[in-house]
């Protein structure tokens, strides 16, 4: 017999069915148990008659909250007035006849019937599995499932592919500290992960792929700050042959499309999307991120923009020096190469970022090809030409056989999904995140490795002194 999902049962009025799932809750009315059943649709009631085989009625009497269990039995419309509206299957219920135990299940170590925000989030994150039995967490990976899928049908009918990019790469300037990994057939070489795809999107250009994308995974060492991730999914663009005007205008069109199709409980505040210079955003606003909401109050508001012109460089205080302010392949908005090493501070870039109520959601910019401004660019951060040409003789040899012109954007998924959903932090909808100070308490990583481990790699720990 084929089980059928609990919403299901609905359409099997006086057949039997087997239903299989989590005992949600249980009543006893006298000698009559009932039990919620859930599984991954939702809920469904089962009766247990005291007319029932001795055998199996006994073992329903102990049945407790979170046992796996199997039961089969006979859909049958419920007792007039005993109709539970709340519940989707509320007009039915299951007389068992039979009652199978997979599992028995420990008493929670917190309720799952709950929104979840009252309970300490570390435990939440040490038994994340439980927690996103909690109907709140599954509906929100649902949703970024849909998300995520109608960006993937969105972008392949508009001619893009998804290319997947290595994990075990090169360090990429992008502004943050790289994640490294240590290669054990090549003793004292190190992968980095990628803080983001960028170089190989790039050079999928050079390939001729002309339109790429990927829902990818970035990895950045950053230190601990509260409402950010060391890994993040991003949806990752890449095209050949494109004006600025061009990607903003595909991802405005992404975004319109996604929210009327998945959320048309929400209001665009302006459609087309603002666009303003990174100088007006800042004389205006004093933020490059502003929020255009017309009623900040309004959870269904959504004011998207993009601020374009960015500054090429941007004065690193502390270390004194010039760092980009996108990343060093943003395409300056000169040629002049004698004015952008002599005058970084006046130049802009061809760079953009995507802004929803107040927060960053994106970023990009169209790339240089040219491989003397791009060497002009790296001395102004600081690079010797000689580093410049180690650490990326591949890509100046990659543009030296024909690169077109070319420029990406990449969208960030966790913040926007959180937005959406009125998740106050972007941990809420990702399955399995890492606290604010980058542990895994239900892995209980990151943990120490055998002293095995470590001779293989040819790696020696120098223990912190003891503060
Ligand atoms: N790689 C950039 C980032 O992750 C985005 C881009 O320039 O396309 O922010």
């Amino acid at each position: 017999m084929q089980r059928v999902l609990n919403i299901k049962t609905t359409k099997y009025l006086s057949k039997k069915v087997k239903v299989c799932g989590w005992v949600n809750s249980i009543r006893s009315h006298g000698k009559i148990i009932f039990i919620d059943l859930r599984d991954r649709s939702g809920l469904v009631q089962i009766v247990f008659a005291p007319n029932l085989e001795l055998k199996i009625y006994e073992l329903a009497q102990k049945l407790r909250p979170e046992w796996v269990i199997e039961v089969k039995g006979v859909v049958q419309k419920r007792p007039k007035g005993m109709e539970n509206p709340k519940i989707k299957t509320g007009e039915i219920e299951i007389q068992a006849e039979s009652l199978k135990v997979f599992s028995k299940a420990k008493t929670l170590p917190f309720p799952i019937d709950t929104l979840g925000y009252e309970i300490n989030e570390e435990v939440r994150m040490k038994y994340r599995y439980l927690d996103l039995r909690r109907e709140r967490m599954r509906k929100n990976l649902e949703v970024r499932q849909k998300v995520i899928q109608f960006m993937r049908d969105f972008l392949q009918k508009e001619g893009f592919i998804e290319v997947e990019t290595p994990i075990l790469t090169k360090s990429t300037p992008e502004g943050a500290r790289d994640f490294i990994v240590p290669s054990r057939l090549q003793p004292g070489k190190f992968f980095a992960l990628p803080q983001s795809p960028q170089q190989y999107k790039q050079l999928l250009q050079v390939a001729g792929i002309e339109k790429y994308f990927q829902i990818a995974r970035a990895f950045r060492d950053e230190d601990p700050r509260a409402d950010r991730q060391a890994e993040h999914t991003q949806l990752d663009i890449e095209m050949s042959f494109v004006s600025q005007e061009e990607i903003l205008d595909l991802v405005e069109k992404l975004y319109i499309s996604l929210v009327k199709k998945l959320f048309p409980e929400k209001k665009i505040t302006k459609v087309p999307f603002l666009r303003m210079t990174y100088q007006e955003a800042m004389e205006k606003h004093k933020t490059d991120k502003p929020d255009l909401r017309k009623n900040k109050k309004d959870p269904n508001e959504l004011a998207f923009c993009f601020i374009t012109d960015f500054p090429m460089f941007e004065w690193k205080k502390g270390e004194k020096r010039w760092g980009a302010m996108h990343h060093p392949f943003t395409k300056p908005q000169t040629e002049n190469i004698s004015e952008i090493k002599k005058h970084p501070e006046r130049i802009l870039a061809y760079q953009y970022d995507f802004a929803l109520n107040g927060y960053e959601i994106g970023g990009g910019s169209l790339r240089t090809t040219d491989l003397e401004i791009l060497t002009a660019v790296f001395e102004v951060l600081g690079y010797k030409k000689s580093e410049i040409k180690k650490q990326f003789k591949h890509y100046f040899e990659a543009f030296s056989y024909g690169v077109p012109p070319h420029g990406g954007i990449a969208p960030g998924i966790d913040r926007f999904l959180a937005i959406l959903l009125n998740e106050p932090n972007i941990r809420e909808v990702i399955a399995f995140p890492k606290t604010g100070d980058n542990r895994d308490p239900m892995m209980d990583v990151p943990a120490e490795v055998t002293e095995e481990q470590l001779k293989e790699l040819h790696i020696k720990i120098v223990k912190p002194k003891k503060k």
